[in-house]
């Protein structure tokens, strides 16, 4: 079969590899769809050290089932279009054991660890696959987003009309915006781009802002209170330090931007404005199944451009200049 493979920092080609071999307990997926992400970016650019290369990538993926394990009991048919959580938690250390799998100490994941979806065809533990009938191979692909805004979500546990500022309008941003507007609340997206703003303002934002008019834009929104959520989807450290100071009494800041740097906490506002951080990692794919099925126009906007297998190194290229307007690159069979 093809794959793309990536054999050195800022090179990716397709070339013919063995077919799939699954195990036992796995299926095998004809793969539609992938979207790259900013982890498929930095792996390809070689600035991950705990992936080295050739690598398999694609770890956000649709497609139908050619195949299911021997003695398969459940309800998974041939042919049926599925969607892939790739991160598998070990399920035998501490976290695991306690039900915190998303601090799992060894996850492996497809796309990364494993051979991801940038193929004709890839091997999945048959538990990772959620059913998406109904839904396109793109659309079942962007499930994955989808799912990480699900446990930011989860994870920032809004109740009532509670309000929500999104840091950074990027995929995750926005994914969180769709989602927590289809739950109600009012949300407030912060990004430097006026393209990824406006595209903000037609997913349901509320109110849009640039960072440098992110305080006066809170206070005026929430009338002096803070925000009860901000989710950081910008990994940048400005953006992070900006959504701490933004979060009200009683208020949760959800981290999902991937980053290494401080975040600094005044005690008082742990202990006295009782405000709670959080990290999500990892999806939620069941709520994450449901937001994309019941608002498929506004998923539709995420996937920005779509490129054959075989132009897979364009693809990569597209996606790391990034034209403002750009949400999503995929990649399609
Ligand atoms: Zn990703
Ligand atoms: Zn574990």
């Amino acid at each position: 079969m093809r794959a793309a493979v990536t054999s050195a920092p800022g090179r990716i080609a397709v070339e013919t590899v063995a077919d799939p071999d699954p195990g036992p307990g796995d299926a095998v997926l004809d793969v539609g769809a992938v979207g790259l992400c900013g982890t498929d970016l930095h792996m390809y650019l070689g600035e991950r050290h705990d992936t080295g290369f050739p690598l398999r990538q694609g770890h956000e993926l649709g497609g139908t089932v050619a195949a299911l394990p021997r003695g398969y009991a459940g309800s998974l048919r041939l042919g049926q279009t599925v969607t892939v959580d790739p991160a598998i938690p070990c399920g035998r250390c501490r976290p695991c054991r306690r039900g915190r799998w998303p601090a799992c100490r060894s996850f492996r994941a497809l796309g990364v660890a494993l051979p991801g979806g940038l193929a004709d065809q890839v091997v999945v533990p048959v538990g990772q696959l959620h059913d998406a009938d109904g839904l396109s191979a793109v659309e079942a692909a962007l499930v994955e987003p989808f799912s990480i805004a699900a446990m930011a979500l989860a994870r920032a546990e809004l109740v009532g009309d509670e309000r929500v500022l999104v840091a950074g309008g990027g995929p995750i941003g926005l994914a969180v915006t769709v989602a927590a507007v289809a739950a109600g609340h009012a949300v407030l997206v912060c990004d430097p781009l006026p393209a990824r703003r406006t595209l903000a303002s037609e997913l349901g934002a509320d109110a849009v802002c640039a960072p440098a008019e992110l305080a006066d834009t809170v206070a005026e929104w929430t009338g002096g209170a803070g925000t009860d959520v901000a989710v950081e989807a910008s990994g940048t450290r400005s953006a992070l330090d900006a959504a701490l100071a933004a979060v009200g009494a009683g208020g949760r800041l959800v981290v999902v931007g991937v980053a290494a740097h401080d975040l600094v906490v005044p005690v008082p506002r742990v202990l006295f404005d009782g405000v709670t951080i959080v990290g999500a990692r990892a999806g939620l794919f069941p709520q994450a199944l449901s937001v994309v099925a019941a608002h498929r126009g506004e998923v539709a906007r995420f996937a920005s451009v779509v490129y054959p297998l075989e132009d897979v190194a364009a693809a990569f290229t597209h996606a790391i200049e990034r034209p403002d307007a750009v949400v999503k690159v995929m990649v399609a069979r």
